[in-house]
């Protein structure tokens, strides 16, 4: 069977959104140094992303069931969790070597 002709394209793992706004609120009151280049920033969201349950639908069709208020809430809390173990993993362990030097590749 081939499934050429169907458009996987509309599945949305919504994780990914609630991944990358939650790292963006907690980047943005993240006091310690770390480094904010892009492979860092990515391998973040990559490792909250691993930890987390996907949570998948198809976006043409919206949301496909409804979670109760009690999931949502403990969901938030395992993105919550999930981004802040991340970035500690990353700023222990980055995945290139730590320079005191301004990373070169972040001009537009
Ligand atoms: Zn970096």
């Amino acid at each position: 069977m081939a499934l050429d002709d169907y458009d996987f394209e509309v599945l949305k793992n919504e994780a990914e959104t609630l991944v990358i706004n939650e790292l963006d609120r907690q980047l943005e009151a993240y006091s310690d140094p770390l480094c904010l280049c892009n492979d860092c920033i990515l391998d973040m969201a990559a490792m909250a992303l691993n930890t987390v349950k996907p949570l998948y639908r198809v976006s043409l069709l919206g949301t496909l069931y409804t979670a109760t208020a009690m999931d949502q809430k403990a969901y938030a809390t395992s993105v919550r969790e999930a981004v802040f173990n991340a970035i500690e993993k990353v700023r222990k362990n980055p995945s290139h070597e730590i320079s005191s030097e301004p990373e070169d590749g972040d001009e537009e």
